[in-house]
């Protein structure tokens, strides 16, 4: 065993869970800092920690192109690499290749790409993908997919979807045939808080302890392929299934109208991960419509540009406004930013170009996005209704 999913109460279609692996105990639903090169940019690691941050997302593409898969492996994967001893997702690779390279070659064996760093030839295939990510060594990883273009017609997300399904045996059996390759550490260096969760799953370096591969269902913004893609997918079989191929440019009530629809299609007891969403308002709303797990770039990257979210809304804090305002950024906000410094003062940081500008800025909108989740959490465990978030 790998992975267990606990849910615990229900309120409508949303749920609160447990999700346990052998680095972590996660509580669902759950929002995932990303930490594109193996850093959520600006937060230290220990930082992330007293935010409560529970599971952090790796991109493969990026770390396989700097610092190197191999290099990762022998520091005893991204955990010992980057001292994170909580959960870990990886991506498989495919969302970056498809987004930063206009140049890409897709073909049935994978997809020909050039680094953006050096101008570099890579391939990337089903089989490599998880050859990378079985080195990087997240608790769980994700299928090689095609993230489908928007606008696409019906037979290009039809033979995209289809390609998808076929990546996805690919990675699964390439996976079930090397997933013994996790660089995973010595049990001695698991912290107490993660005990539960290793003494269910084996603990990492343990041997009887893997890593979990979660399937990726495509389909454009067709729902009929959407749900064919759900019925493909689970069919060849994974621990937990994502949404993937939203947040492309499509309007958001589109967005909202595909996940309802395929999370119909996707099994009530495991893990449900809808990818690269969204802002403060959607997260509460794709918790209520049953998402178990989220990540987005949106907290940390509107955070370094002085875009902040707070309880009041939004608030760009480069506007001359704020030039004396003594109050905190969000008053009903307990981080240590907004317990500690003045609108005005975060203001000046972010005219002076301060490196300080950017890091507080991402403190508070991730306490931000985790609060939120935490609040979610707690109401649907009260039985309240989903729309009092
Ligand atoms: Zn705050």
């Amino acid at each position: 065993m790998s992975l267990t999913f606990e849910i615990n109460s229900r309120s409508g279609k949303a749920r609160t869970g447990r999700l346990l692996t052998p680095y972590a105990v996660i509580e669902t639903p759950v929002f995932m800092p990303v930490g594109t090169v193996g850093s959520v940019k600006g937060v230290p690691q220990d930082t992330l920690e007293e935010l409560g941050a529970q599971i952090i997302l790796g991109n493969t593409y990026h770390l396989y192109l700097r610092p190197g898969v191999d290099t990762v492996r022998k520091l005893g994967g991204l955990h010992g690499f980057m001292a994170w001893r909580r959960a870990i997702l990886t991506d498989s690779g495919g969302f970056q290749v498809f987004s930063l390279n206009e140049l890409r070659k897709v073909s049935e064996e994978g997809v020909t790409f050039r680094s953006h760093l050096d101008g570099s030839s890579h391939f990337f295939s089903p089989e490599s993908a998880m050859e990378a990510q079985i080195g990087l060594g997240a608790d769980i990883i994700m299928a090689f997919d095609e993230c489908t273009e928007y606008p696409a017609d019906q037979a290009r997300m039809r033979a995209s979807m289809e390609m998808t399904a076929r990546w996805a045996a690919r990675s699964k059996k390439y996976f079930e045939g090397h997933k013994e390759g996790v660089p995973w550490r010595a049990a001695s260096e698991i912290p107490t808080l993660a005990a539960e969760g290793a003494a269910r799953m084996g603990h990492p370096g343990s041997g009887d302890s893997t890593q979990s591969l979660f399937g990726i269902v495509q389909g454009g913004m067709d729902r009929a392929l959407r749900k064919e893609s759900a019925e493909r997918t689970i069919e060849i079989g994974f621990p937990g299934y994502a949404i993937g191929g939203l947040s492309v440019g499509e309007p958001r009530e589109l967005t909202r109208e595909i996940v309802e629809s395929t999370l119909e299609h996707l099994p009530a007891d495991q893990p449900r991960y809808l990818m690269g969403v969204g802002t403060p308002e959607e997260i509460v709303e794709y918790a209520s419509l049953g998402v178990d797990m989220m990540d987005c770039v949106l907290p940390t990257r509107a955070a370094r540009h002085g875009l902040l979210f707070t309880s009041e809304g939004k608030v760009s804090i480069k506007q001359a406004r704020y030039a004396q305002d003594a109050g905190p950024l969000d008053p009903n906000c307990g981080c240590r930013v907004c317990k500690r410094y003045s609108r005005a003062y975060l203001r000046h940081l972010y005219a002076s170009n301060e490196v300080l500008a950017q890091v507080l800025n991402t403190i508070h909108n991730l306490s931000f996005y985790l609060d939120t989740m935490r609040r979610v959490r707690h109401s649907i465990s009260l039985g309240e209704e989903s729309r009092s978030f």
